[in-house]
């Protein structure tokens, strides 16, 4: 464990934007900076980072916080390991203690994986320096005109060719022999033990955005069909979306250069890299997927493929173009002459003479796909309509409307064609698009519904057995409950809670306030009012805190609020000019057009505050739901987890519109079923005092207080509208 001198160290030097930077490119804007965010598939940078408060925070999805949530929720670290990440980032020295026993078996199984895969990796960079490593691997490295920095920086190695080399090395270091099958360096082989699975292959480590190790792409020397081998997916490594090979060691110069390169295979991201072009990453061990678009869109919007000038090569750039296309970036092709692949062309040619080469032949997607589909039969017109449509429907994906009118210009003026026509051409296939997603998504869900238990409870708790901290909460009732008070008061408090926490900062109403001005409330600023108006306190410690950090949530939520506004206004600004751009003006008289416009500002208007209402709605949930503090976070979790199991059942969807539209009515109403349930619980009291007083005095006086607690309780039952009989 880290000392707490240095964990306040390590708090202290943390740089958010610095951590964040690391993972995602950001841009100024006014006093903060944006980027995409990294924790959901984002198109527009929603993802904002506040240097003055140390903190980030997606406006979309929700997620962020300090450095250290960053790091924890990103790299999927425990609270102990950010810290010992952004030490090692910060150059602290960190003073910790051995791990007692306990803790060690407590440590993730993740983090138990990363450790083994980073020890292998040593352990195969170590083996590159024995004899028969030199023979073999530093061998092929060197054919291959990889440098020793080379070699170091990318942490190559070599796996012996024996049997058990690392098996019996690993066991020996004491590692489970369980995550090194789980992590595809062994195999088990039936009778206890176990053998290597890369031997006699050169290893190519595969890191994670951060660094670490997650994976290995091993290729082997000899005449083995399998030119390489990967491993396979597991906690730490998911072919599809963890990582592309060569974006650790790429991502600065991604950013700075703002542009990335892609190329099919791990050599011919070493070649290039030591060629000096250092933004250059490939998939590995897989086409190019939707993951990786998303990790490559963080550090820049501008990307070349570059393949080899066969078929394979053609074909790869083209499957690659829709798909980059459809996630919004500027792509181009570079095909390199035939014969040639990046690593021997890197090798043939000097920086400056690639530099060249590439901007001589770089092509934008318009013109690459035109010549591969034209080739020689420019004045054929079946190949020509042909090629026309295939552009066109490369042009329907692109989702900004405006690079789509820029491409369509573009591809208007290189066929010689009518824009009108092309746009009109390129709608139909963005509404033929939207139809298939609209359709695809709907078989999805219909799917998930199918996989779902009939009854709604949460999964089955034998399908959570192995997970290392339960993903279904347990109903966790305030631990420490307060000696005095009835189990109906808590069941009142219970019940303001969760108005709280689950729609604490949507806005209830206007009050006026005592300097005359009326200013809108939210749900917990009306609780507060009438909770300090009546001297009211929750008896549970629990909800005591969350309804602490729900009013010191107040001044940031409102300053968020407010941020989150003007992005969404000028979102809103700009779609309102697009789509009054869109209305055709023929149709339409004066007064019909006016009609048509306002139309679309109702419209535009409803989506907006819509979006406002949801970033409030989700603004204090996520807060609380993903805090550090267990009790706070599972009686959150608890309290929303019931609106989560509705939202998978359509029907009863309605039901959670209802509650928040009725919120006026509601929080009320339980502000004083909870004032009706504390004065029952003090009337209680005071009776059973009485009947044990003998002092006249003391009864006096105690009948005098249920007098009044009486009328209080009438009061309110006025409110209720609840008939209460006095006993007399
Ligand atoms: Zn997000």
């Amino acid at each position: 464990m880290i000392d707490k001198a240095t964990v306040d160290q390590i708090l202290d030097t943390a740089d958010i934007v610095d951590v964040v930077s690391d993972f995602v490119s950001l841009r100024r804007r006014g006093a903060n900076w944006v980027g995409l965010c990294p924790f959901h598939n984002d198109r527009n940078p929603s993802f904002y980072v506040s240097r003055a408060k140390g903190i980030c925070k997606c406006f979309s999805c929700g997620k962020g916080g300090s450095p250290v949530n960053f790091i924890m929720e990103h790299e999927q670290l425990s609270y102990y390991e950010a810290l010992k990440y952004l030490a090692n980032k910060y150059h602290i020295e960190v003073h910790e203690r051995e791990l007692t026993d306990e803790e060690r078996v407590a440590q993730s199984e993740r983090e138990a994986m990363l450790m083994v895969n980073e020890w292998a990796c040593q352990f195969f960079e170590s083996q590159l320096r024995t004899e028969a490593g030199e023979e073999i691997g530093l061998a092929y490295f060197y054919e291959r005109g990889f440098s020793e920095a080379t070699i170091k920086r990318f942490r190559l190695g070599y796996s012996p060719d024996d049997r058990t080399a690392l098996y019996r090395a690993a066991i020996g270091q004491g590692f489970n022999r369980e995550l090194l099958f789980k992590l595809g360096l062994c195999k088990d082989d039936g009778h206890g033990g176990g053998f290597d699975f890369f031997r006699g292959r050169v290893m190519f480590p595969i890191f994670n955005v951060a660094g670490k190790v997650i994976a290995f792409g091993g290729r082997t020397l000899k005449n083995d069909p399998a030119k390489y081998f990967n491993s396979p997916d597991s906690l730490v490594y998911n072919k599809k979306d963890s990582t592309m090979y060569g974006l650790f060691q790429a991502k600065r110069e991604i950013a700075k250069k703002d542009k990335c390169f892609i190329v099919e295979g791990y050599a011919d991201v070493i070649s290039m890299h030591q060629a000096g072009f250092e933004n250059v990453i490939a998939s590995s061990g897989t086409a190019l997927t939707e993951g990786h678009i998303h990790l490559i869109h963080r550090f820049t919007n501008n990307v070349t493929e570059l393949f080899d000038g066969d078929a394979a090569g053609i074909h790869a750039a083209l499957r690659g173009i829709d798909m980059l296309l459809a996630e919004g970036l500027n792509i181009k092709v570079l095909l390199l002459p035939e014969g040639d692949d990046p690593d021997s062309f890197s090798r043939k040619h000097n920086s400056t003479e690639m530099q060249r080469y590439i901007d001589d032949n770089e092509d934008d997607f318009i013109r690459f796909k035109t010549r591969i589909l034209l080739q020689g039969a420019e004045k054929d017109p079946i190949k020509r309509s042909a090629a026309i449509t295939e552009v066109v429907k490369s042009i329907a994906v692109i989702p900004s409307p405006i690079t789509r009118s820029v491409y369509a210009k573009e591809c208007a003026s290189r066929f010689g064609i009518d824009e009108e026509m092309l746009l009109r051409e390129i709608q139909k296939y963005i509404n033929k698009n939207r139809e298939e997603n609209y359709k695809r998504r709907e078989r999805e869900r219909r799917r998930m519904e199918a996989g779902l238990p009939a009854n709604e409870e949460p999964l089955p708790t034998e399908n959570n057995s192995e997970a290392p901290t339960p993903v279904a909460p347990t109903p966790s009732k305030p631990a420490r409950l307060a000696a005095d008070a009835s189990q109906l008061v808590l069941r009142q408090e219970e019940n303001i809670i969760r108005y709280i926490v689950k729609y604490g900062m949507c806005y209830l109403c206007d009050t006026e306030y005592d300097d005359g001005v009326k200013r809108p409330t939210s749900v917990v600023e009306f609780i507060y009012n009438e909770m300090s108006f009546d001297s009211m306190q929750f008896t549970s410690p629990t909800y005591a805190k969350i309804y602490e950090i729900a009013l010191d949530s107040l001044k940031d939520f409102y300053q968020d609020l407010a941020n989150f506004k003007e992005v969404a206004q000028a979102e809103a600004d700009e779609q309102l000019v697009e789509e009054l751009q869109k209305i055709d003006a023929r149709g339409h008289n004066a007064d019909s057009l006016k009609k048509e416009e306002e139309k679309v500002q109702a419209r535009i208007t409803a989506n907006m505050a819509s979006k406002v209402n949801e970033f409030s709605r989700n603004y204090l949930e996520r807060r609380l739901c993903s805090h550090l503090d267990d009790e706070i976070r599972l009686t959150a979790l608890d309290m929303v987890s019931e609106k989560y199991q509705l939202s998978k059942i359509h029907t009863q969807y309605a039901t959670i519109a209802t509650e928040m539209d009725r919120l006026l009515t509601l929080v009320p109403e339980a502000l004083y079923n909870w004032k009706n349930a504390l004065l029952d619980h003090q009337i209680k009291q005071i009776q059973s005092q009485l009947k044990q007083s003998t002092d006249p005095e003391a009864q006096k006086s105690l009948l005098e207080q249920l007098q009044q607690l009486y009328v209080g309780r009438s009061e309110i039952a006025k409110y209720i509208g609840e008939r209460v009989v006095n006993p007399n």
